[in-house]
């Protein structure tokens, strides 16, 4: 039985923050000695990950599933808008899978090779079932493909999107319940982590600094550039706005995962900041799977210490490659742990650094995934909170005093 103060929603965050800091503490303590039931240590930390993935697949679909006039009138404004425009230059570049390649080895030339080009990232990502894990993305446009439909069903698509509302509000129910449990799984997943850690006497100075580097970088980004931008285009407080965040974002340094964080920041968005639900249940699944401002941050930063640590000098045309493929590496990072450290040989390669290299950097890796995890999920939820804020002006969302016939959940 918790005492009173701490029933509330900010009981909830003290007692996370409370947990990070007894996983820091349990963790140094036990370090050096010979934990032989280390499975068993683990446990609670691994049951906290577990139940927040087995929430993603029904909350993203039940909500999405839902039919929402915002998908609606995106679809409309899709056919009237942008497919007359997509048609010019469709006709002109004629763009195509398949391309020709002359053989230059035929002085005639007369040879050619009909090469197929590989499908963009990004239908990669967003067609549903086209990867081993979780494809969030493609489980968003499924499930709001579905409720497009069913929206337009009538009558005969009512009663699967009554279930949907149903297992959505389960879901919440569930979420909720589950949330004090987090605090306990915390401890263990932070304490875990700490009695893995490599001693840090042995990491070299230089790798301090970078490790510095990053956290100042993601710093300045979470807490000046982010809430700037959200300030010029709402003109709201977005200091008040990142306080409803809190939760999410101990979350997200406690998991490394922004897709683990998924449920929780969904939660705070619509409990604390009262985002627009049409807006939240779309825009944070993209968010969680595309929208990493944080591993973009840290791949650039990571390319640039290689490039150092090897004596090679980067002149600055190399410096715009990095932040370009260091943005596109990080659309294709899936919101997992350390998942920003693989994409990054694409970084190091697009520059000829030696992609082995990233070994110089795995030992602290675990310590940066978590801050930049926790900047991922800011950029998202800040970019719903200026996305709902944009649209209210645009489409007839679900806010108070509107009537929607569709969206309750
Ligand atoms: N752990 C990060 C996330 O889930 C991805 C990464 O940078 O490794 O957002």
């Amino acid at each position: 039985v918790l005492p009173h103060r701490l029933r509330g929603k900010n009981g909830l965050l003290t007692l996370s923050v409370v947990a990070v800091l007894t996983g820091c503490t349990l963790g140094f303590t036990l370090r050096g000695t010979q934990l032989s039931t280390q499975i068993y240590f683990s446990f609670p930390g691994e049951l906290l990950m577990r139940m927040l993935k087995m929430l993603i697949l029904p909350l993203i679909t039940s909500r999405n599933m839902v039919p929402s006039n915002l998908v609606e009138a995106t679809f409309q404004q899709y056919k009237t808008d942008l497919i007359p425009i997509l048609k010019v230059p469709t006709k002109t570049i004629q763009p195509n899978f398949v391309y020709v390649v002359p053989d230059d080895s035929d002085p005639k030339g007369r040879t050619v090779y009909l090469e197929l080009t590989p499908p963009p990232e990004v239908i990669y990502k967003t067609s549903p079932g086209s990867s081993q894990q979780m494809n969030v993305l493609g489980i968003v446009i499924f499930s709001a493909t579905m409720g497009l439909l069913l929206g337009r069903m009538g009558e005969r698509g009512a009663p699967l999107i009554s279930v949907c509302q149903c297992i959505n509000e389960c879901v919440m129910k569930i979420i909720n319940a589950a949330v004090w449990y987090f605090p306990f799984g915390i401890i263990f997943l932070v304490a875990g982590k700490i009695l893995d850690m490599q001693d840090p006497s042995t990491l070299g100075k230089k790798l301090g600094w970078y490790g510095i580097t990053v956290l100042t970088g993601l710093f300045v980004h979470g807490l000046l550039l982010l809430p700037l931008f959200y300030f010029i285009l709402t003109r709201k407080n977005p200091f008040r706005y990142i306080r409803g965040l809190l939760q999410a974002m101990v979350i997200a340094l406690a998991t490394s995962s922004s897709s683990a964080t998924l449920p929780i920041t969904m939660k705070c968005l619509l409990e604390n900041c009262h985002v627009d639900r049409q807006i939240a249940r779309f825009v944070l699944p993209v968010g969680a799977t595309i929208n990493m401002d944080g591993t973009a941050l840290y791949e650039a930063v990571a390319a640039i210490f290689i490039a150092q640590v090897n004596d090679y000098e980067l002149d600055f045309g190399q410096l715009v490659t990095i932040s370009i493929t260091a943005t596109a590496a990080s659309i294709g990072a899936a919101g997992i742990p350390q998942a920003g450290l693989v994409t990054m040989v694409i970084v190091l390669t697009s520059v000829g650094l030696p992609p082995d290299d990233i070994t110089l950097i795995v030992a602290i890796d675990w310590i940066l995934d978590r801050f930049r995890t926790m900047i991922n999920v800011l950029g998202d939820a800040l970019a719903a909170g200026i996305i709902a804020h944009l649209c209210r002006k645009d489409f007839p969302l679900s806010g108070a005093g509107k009537v929607n016939m569709f969206d309750s959940t």
